[in-house]
């Protein structure tokens, strides 16, 4: 084995050679700052120099299980030993049978039938195209177009991210994909108004959003829509939770216009809310469930997207095949490192540690923020969630573009860690702190992530009062 780099050299080399993914480069140029994460355990993290840090955000949505599970890196060598590669284009392989079955067997209604992709992005650009073609095989080929919220994330590929709705991530590779339309989401701190919705309860609101659906379906022409897209929870914009009813409208939408309901599940499937699926939380049963993360805690990586019989079945006759494929969607490997993790949620009943401390866990966000003056808003579910960051408590007065920049890139994102706290200071919409920790993490974590709030928040406070 050759000798290990110094943590100079690496950030040496990255400054010169390594691309980081919506990084702002500048940053690094001299390299000295870069963080450099060596190695993991549980819900901690640590660099190259040996400093530990806390990840309440489980890589990006996704160590489920935590860092540093031997055995599913074990898993995976076993699978790469054995068959290390082989596509599903025509062929299949044991794991991604299992996978498929496992997944099917797991999830609600009539999801029953499995197309594996890499990513999150993948999963949702392959769920638009099966709606579209799906539309094509049942005789309505003017079906095409899709509805999704304002400000949510669906990826980055040119037709998820025509799905996407953050404008910064949009303009620079403007004119997107046609076809995607956009909605109010549900954020209830701050209602969507134009008027007519004032003094509605949280039921009434959630219903007046929903029904912004059927309205835009109406606009464009029923004959023209294909899909709705949306999260249980969306994620950017800070955890913003679906309200009293609304999935159930959407559903009955949705099955008006014979419209499919897409649940973008990329981060929400897999424990995230305390239950296998974000759309059980809700009660809802979808068309179709985007997935990816999660599904292998990110020991590999693997996308799903779960269709119902009923959409599968034009695609199953004839001649008829679905005009789509990815070489290493599926891969054997990342079907053998999902069917372990599934195993370690079952034996270690991962469910039940979310369900069983996510009271706890908000009740924490809770505890801080009624004694943050710059904390206007707690929201979220299960270990999923968020705190909106205000100029005045009283009066959800917001911080403009450049106070924005200077709070969350200038100050909290390198205080919380330099503290040792790794969360997401995020300005997509309105500036949010958001917590995802792995769904093994329990009290001692969130005493953890208090004590290190308290001192950052109550920095940030006193900047902000000054
Ligand atoms: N959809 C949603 C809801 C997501 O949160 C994400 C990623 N955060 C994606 C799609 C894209 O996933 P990926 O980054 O794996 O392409």
């Amino acid at each position: 084995m050759s000798e290990p780099l110094s943590t100079e050299r690496l950030q040496e080399l990255a400054a010169r050679h390594l691309w980081m993914h919506f990084t702002r480069m500048s940053s690094y140029t001299n390299g000295e700052s870069l963080p450099i994460i060596d190695h993991g355990e549980g819900s901690y993290l640590w660099d190259h120099q040996g400093k530990q840090y806390l990840d309440s955000l489980s890589g990006l949505f996704v160590v489920q299980v935590g860092h540093g599970r031997q055995e599913l890196a074990d898993v995976g060598a076993q699978q790469g030993g054995r068959l290390g590669f082989f596509p599903l284009w025509s062929y299949a392989h044991p794991p991604a049978i299992e996978l498929a079955a496992r997944l099917a067997e797991m999830s609600p209604g009539d999801l029953n039938r499995v197309f594996f992709t890499v990513s999150g992005s993948e999963a949702v650009e392959s769920a638009w195209k099966l709606a579209r073609q799906f539309f094509q095989l049942t005789g309505k080929p003017g079906k095409y177009k899709v509805i999704t919220r304002q400000t949510a994330y669906h990826g980055t590929t040119l037709g998820a991210l025509a799905l996407t709705s953050v404008p910064s991530m949009r303009a620079p590779f403007e004119p997107l994909p046609a076809g995607a339309r956009k909605v109010p989401n549900t954020n209830n701190y701050r209602r969507w108004t134009d008027g007519s919705i004032d003094g509605l309860t949280d039921e009434q609101f959630a219903r007046a959003t929903a029904d912004q659906i059927a309205l835009t379906i109406e606009m464009e022409g029923p004959d023209t829509v294909a899909a709705v897209f949306l999260e249980p929870l969306q994620n950017a914009g800070g955890c913003i939770e679906p309200g009293p009813g609304y999935f159930q409208r959407v559903r009955e939408i949705c099955d008006e216009y014979n419209v499919l309901l897409v649940s973008d599940e990329v981060i929400c499937a897999y424990g995230r809310l305390g239950t296998m699926f974000g759309c059980e939380k809700y009660d809802y049963v979808p068309d179709m469930i985007t997935s990816a993360k999660g599904l292998t805690s990110g020991y590999s990586p693997l996308g799903a997207v779960l269709v119902s019989d009923r959409i599968f079945e034009p695609f199953g006759q004839d001649k008829n095949s679905f005009a789509h494929g990815i070489t290493f969607g599926g891969h054997p490997v990342s079907c053998a490192v999902a069917l372990a993790n599934l195993d370690i949620f079952e034996k270690e009943d991962i469910l039940g540690n979310v369900v069983n401390h996510q009271d706890e866990f908000a009740a924490m966000l809770n505890r801080v923020a009624a004694d943050m003056p710059i904390v206007g808003d707690v929201r979220g579910d299960g270990y999923f969630m968020a705190m909106e960051l205000v100029k005045d408590k009283a009066t959800k007065a917001e911080f403009d573009r450049d106070e924005c920049e200077s709070l969350i890139r200038g100050f909290l994102s390198p205080r919380l860690f330099e503290e040792g706290l790794i969360c997401r200071a995020d300005d997509r919409g309105d500036p949010v702190l958001q917590f995802s920790p792995p769904l093994v993490a329990g009290p001692v974590e969130f005493a953890e992530i208090e004590r290190i709030l308290r001192i950052v928040l109550s920095e940030a406070s006193d900047r902000v009062v000054q």
